[in-house]
């Protein structure tokens, strides 16, 4: 079967698709629709191949995300910025979404601040002779960076045996030697750096701060302390990325260097403040901000080295004032996170486990009279010009790697839409109808549809297919009704700018 031009005008014929499966639910004028023959995506079943082996495989996780997170970190700072308490808000939103495991650790001590720091700078914060970062000289925010430092190297060393490990904290980057900017008091990325480089098995750390401001403070202290050896600094606040094409060059190179020169660990400053929408920021958009937590954590937690990174800037707020979008970014590089962790997890595991503790989707097992309700729909098929080339279902999570339905959730949309984009670069193509919940409904559906026309190749052994996958925890449902009421949610805006690419 080969690879099926559209023609110009596709996405009109796209939408007179939708409209008429819209308004005929049994499919027959969609299929005597001459635009059908446009809906096309090439390939073998691709049932087989939606989901990465590992998926497969089925393994045990053993932790979720180490989160060296305490109360004390957080600390109402006043001000414009809202990372004097969000510590707190971040911990909040991963425990409600079931991400984190949350590991205790101590603080941080004056004395060990003033390895990093002018001795005289840190004792005049604390003793309030000097403002902190928020331009105040409240006791309790000074204390509370003793936390937050803490939680940093703590992170930091727990990542070199666990190869990945969370700070859900912030305002480093800014803080130089003797001085503060920027919501930054204390250098918790220099501090954890000073302390790894005591070991003898420690040669050479990445700082990859992808705040969206330059780290001017880190960038001070290493040269002060004559460290441009051994520490690796790139912070994107340096660049002029005007764009995010910019963006991801920079962080390409970035993340070449650091491999070429043999990390042993990334200390890295998942910035929310690269988000376009930030009123302090930025150039990506959600999405991209997205994949530039998952191209980090694949390039070096996928490649054995490990990371520890931590929150750093975010000002965005909803209508309402609260910190959400803020905590929308958070939550998806935790996810990001994660999802690295389970695959590594998977490539270790040899034996099948099912992770299922909740009683709630717990081996659900199908009716005899709901089955026979989901078959008598393949017959309903032989009736019409449409083929059913191939229909399944299997149960969302059975299988899946031990971790949160919003971790697994997570990771097989991030591998959907990864792989829709690859088939559409390589004519392979396939269509997904994006569940309206999170985390992901507790069954997957997939069907290859055929089409009797002639594909617009001209090629008379060309013929019109369509993949589509879709979730839903509906199962009663007779095939044919499933497969036409779904395909009136497929986003064929979408689906029609991914085929526009394949004019060649
Ligand atoms: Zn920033």
């Amino acid at each position: 079967m080969g690879f099926c031009a559209p023609r110009v005008g596709l996405k009109c014929d796209y939408r007179s698709v939708l409209f008429l499966a819209t308004v005929c639910h049994s499919g027959f004028l969609l299929l005597s629709c001459p635009a059908w023959q446009y809906l096309t995506v090439c390939g073998a079943c691709w049932a087989h191949n939606l989901l990465p082996s590992s998926f497969h495989k089925g393994s045990f996780l053993k932790h979720l995300l180490r989160t060296f997170y305490d109360d004390r970190m957080s600390c109402p700072s006043g001000g414009y910025s809202p990372s004097g308490e969000k510590p707190a808000s971040v911990y909040k939103d991963w425990v409600q979404h079931r991400l984190v495991k949350r590991v205790a650790f101590d603080p941080i001590s004056i004395e060990e601040l003033q390895t990093v720091h002018d001795p005289e700078y840190v004792q005049d914060v604390f003793s309030g002779e000097v403002t902190n970062g928020h331009g105040n000289t409240d006791a309790a925010v000074a204390e509370s960076t003793r936390w937050t430092v803490g939680s940093m190297v703590a992170a930091a060393e727990d990542a070199l045996d666990s190869g990945l490990a969370c700070s859900p904290s912030s305002g480093f980057h800014h803080a130089g030697y003797s001085s503060n900017h920027g919501f930054c008091t204390f250098n918790g990325l220099m501090v954890a750096a000073n302390r790894l480089l005591q070991r003898d098995e420690i040669n050479k750390i990445g700082i990859l701060d992808c705040d969206w401001h330059a780290g001017d403070g880190t960038d001070e202290i290493i040269r002060k302390s004559g460290l441009q050896d051994s520490i690796l600094h790139f912070s994107s606040g340096f660049q002029r990325l005007a764009n995010s094409r910019r963006y991801f060059v920079w962080l390409d190179e970035v993340i070449k260097t650091m491999r070429a020169a043999h990390v042993d660990i990334v200390l890295y400053q998942a910035g929310a403040d690269a988000h376009r929408d930030d009123p302090l920021g930025g150039v990506l958009d959600s999405a991209e901000l997205s994949e530039r937590d998952r191209v980090v954590f694949e390039q070096f937690v996928a490649q054995g080295i490990p990371i520890a990174w931590n929150l750093a800037g975010g000002y965005q707020r909803d209508a309402e004032g609260s910190i959400s979008p803020v905590l929308d970014i958070h939550r998806t590089t935790a996810l990001h996170a994660l999802a690295v962790l389970q695959e590594q997890q998977a490539n270790h595991a040899s034996w099948r486990q099912s992770f299922f503790h909740d009683d709630d989707y717990s081996g659900h097992r199908m009716d005899r009279a709901t089955m026979d309700s989901i078959w008598k729909g393949r017959e309903m098929f032989k009736s019409r010009k449409l083929s059913l080339n191939n229909f399944g279902f299997e149960q969302t999570y059975l299988n899946h790697l031990e971790g949160s339905l919003e971790s697994i959730s997570h990771t097989i949309m991030v591998n959907l839409e990864q792989r829709q984009h690859k088939r559409a670069c390589t004519a392979r193509g396939f269509t997904f109808v994006r569940p309206g919940v999170f985390p992901l409904p507790r069954y997957r559906f997939q069907a290859t549809l055929g089409s009797p026309y002639p594909t617009a190749t001209g090629d008379s052994s060309d013929y019109s297919r369509l993949q589509i996958c879709w979730f839903s925890d509906e199962i009663g449902l007779a095939i044919d009704e499933m497969v036409f009421s779904v395909l009136g949610k497929v986003d064929w805006d979408a689906t029609a700018t991914n085929y526009d690419r394949y004019d060649g």
